[in-house]
């Protein structure tokens, strides 16, 4: 029985609370639901004890106060629960107005639309004031009308001593019902109370952090208010802890003032302030000052306004400045570096340049005059002397290249001019063309496909391919030197590729034999320098490329280098141009 009883407790208790956003509103439902329990099971004798007394309107009305107290359940239990509320007071007012008229005055059961009246206050929260309105006038209205009509209505009532008999039945319940109302509501704000408190704490708590955050970062913060007055200063900006705690709400002004600076110091600051509201954006700018020992200070001002969802009330500001001092003396340092290493470089070139000239032409000299001798004397000179003629003629040749190579391998980065549309079909043509007669010599065969235009230099182009396919010819033992050009376009990059039949390239090589001066090879088995790859490694870098091998010795090798498209597609819209100092002048 205590079971069922329990459940039936529980049930009811329960109705409705599915609907509930939080723990407070699904407390207040289940104290809705007993409270309305509570209400019933005190009416339920009181419509008994009418019909004992004989009163069967009484007994009718109660009656007709519980059917309507159902009702409320009714609501609540299907989740309407403000419905529920709403007509919770409708019905306690009808019914108890019913009541009172038919009753008589001197029942006082009027008196009951006072309590209803704070019924509002249990049922709503305290912010629903709308709603709380409506409850308590949906009480005072009636009892102002009842009380206005009474002497109108007295021929309606029962008699005295039985409107006596109801009163004193009724006012124990008049008690009990005020107690229990002001209890539940004391309950009820006591319960939002401490709920409100709690959040107000974890609020507090997230501020300080946020602020203790904020107080660690080296960047001067401060933020206004939508008045402009100080809400927030960083211990980065104000170091003491007084004057920080002294400025909020107080105006930029009232802070010069104070610190007895001149205002105009602030001016920077206060005119992006204007402009980043009248632009309703962030706006960032660069400041140098000059501090008290007269040295130089730059700043980065910033000032991003926030407003609110809809982007028109300007809820908060937030101002920061950093010390850009060091970035902008390490930025000065790095571009005159820059200019300086421009001009070593433009030395150094000139010098390559006037040596390579001055050297070549002696070097020629010796070797035409050493053949001359040769020739003149090749009857009187014996085999050692003429072997040693041959050596030194070929030395000076080896040499002669090399001072070339080097001389490319400097300019290899190098081009004055802005760079222009070129076909690359044409430019490999070109390169054949020049090297026609190491190609029938070998009884080379080169084949390519269709190459895109670039945005090169020319002189670039043909290095490459000049080094590659020679190199390709050079180290390669088969009757017929087979060598095939290629070129592929991704959404980046071409990826060019020169394939060949020729000896092939050992694993451990692949990278070394891009650096200067690395051969494998003496220059007894292959004539060479060393320089070529190096220079096609040098050329590939300065277009945003790289360069690599796919060998293996005895199955031919392909190299391949690509160019950015970044600067080499002729149809993007770069402004680029290759010299010896370009990675420095993106730098500075
Ligand atoms: P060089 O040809 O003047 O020696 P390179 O820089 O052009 O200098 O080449 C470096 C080395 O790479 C060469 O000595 C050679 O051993 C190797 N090499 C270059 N191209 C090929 C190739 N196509 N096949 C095999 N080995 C190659």
């Amino acid at each position: 029985m205590i079971r069922f009883l329990n459940h039936i407790w529980n049930s009811i208790s329960d109705a409705g609370t599915r609907s509930s956003q939080n723990a407070r509103e699904r407390n207040g439902i289940i104290l809705l639901n007993r409270a309305w329990l509570i209400l019933t099971l005190i009416q339920v004798p009181c419509f008994f004890q009418h019909i004992l007394n004989g009163f069967w309107l009484s007994a009718i009305m109660t009656a007709g106060y519980i059917a309507g107290l159902a009702l409320i359940h009714v609501f609540v239990r299907l989740g309407h629960v403000n419905a529920g509320k709403i007509w919770a007071i409708i019905v306690i007012n009808l019914n108890t107005t019913l009541m009172a008229v038919f009753f008589g005055e001197q029942t006082h059961l009027i008196d009951f639309l006072m309590l209803t009246a704070l019924l509002p206050l249990y049922f709503f929260e305290i912010k629903n004031r709308m709603l709380i309105f409506w409850g308590i006038l949906a009480s005072i209205l009636p009892t102002i009308i009842y009380h206005s009509i009474t002497p109108y209505i007295k021929s309606f009532a029962l008699p005295l001593d039985a409107q006596l008999t109801i009163y004193h039945t009724t006012n124990w319940v008049k008690q009990f019902c005020l107690v229990t109302l002001l209890y539940l509501i004391y309950n009820k704000n006591a319960a939002y109370e401490k709920e409100v408190s709690e959040k107000e704490g974890d609020l507090t708590g997230q501020k300080k952090l946020y602020e203790r955050i904020l107080d660690q970062i080296p960047i001067d913060i401060v933020t206004y208010n939508s008045d402009l007055s100080f809400t927030y200063v960083n211990s980065s900006a104000v170091k003491n802890a007084n004057t920080r705690q002294w400025m909020i709400g107080k105006k930029n002004n009232d802070f010069f003032k104070a610190c007895e600076m001149d205002p105009s110091s602030g001016a920077e600051r206060e005119r992006i302030i204007y402009e980043a509201l009248g632009r309703k954006t962030p706006v960032e700018r660069e400041e140098t000052l000059f501090t008290k020992n007269n040295t130089v200070k730059h700043v980065m001002n910033g000032v991003s306004p926030v407003y609110d969802k809809n982007g028109e009330e300007l809820l908060s500001l937030i101002c920061y400045s950093v010390d850009i001092t060091h970035i902008k003396e390490a930025e000065k340092k790095l571009k005159e570096y820059a200019i300086e290493l421009e001009r070593k470089n433009d030395d150094m070139h000139h010098f390559v340049n006037a040596t390579s000239h001055d050297l070549k032409s002696p070097l020629r000299n010796i070797a035409s005059h050493l053949q001359l001798l040769e020739r003149k004397n090749l009857n009187r000179l014996d085999a050692d002397s003429l072997e040693l003629i041959e050596h030194t003629v070929k030395s000076v040749k080896h040499l002669n290249r090399l001072i070339g190579d080097i001389y490319q391998y400097s300019v290899a980065d190098r081009n004055d001019k802005p760079l222009e549309k070129t076909d690359m079909n044409e430019t490999l043509e070109h390169t054949l063309r020049e090297m026609s007669e190491t190609i029938a010599e070998r009884n080379a065969e080169v084949r390519c496909n269709i190459l895109p235009a670039l945005k090169v230099a020319e002189t670039h182009m043909g290095m490459l391919f000049a080094n590659l396919i020679g190199n390709a010819i050079k180290y390669n033992t088969s009757s017929q030197p087979r060598i095939t050009v290629n070129c592929e376009i991704t959404n980046e990059e071409y990826i060019f590729s020169v394939a060949d039949n020729g000896i092939g390239i050992a694993p451990e090589y692949r990278k070394q034999i891009f650096e200067i001066f690395q051969r494998l090879h003496t220059s007894a088995e292959y004539t060479g320098t060393g320089v070529g790859l190096a220079i096609c490694s040098k050329i590939a870098e300065n277009y945003g490329g790289k360069i690599w091998v796919e060998s293996e010795p005895g199955q031919g090798s392909v190299f391949y280098f690509t160019f950015s498209k970044n600067i080499a597609d002729p149809e993007r819209n770069n402004d680029h141009h290759i010299s010896g100092n370009q990675k420095f002048a993106i730098a500075s």
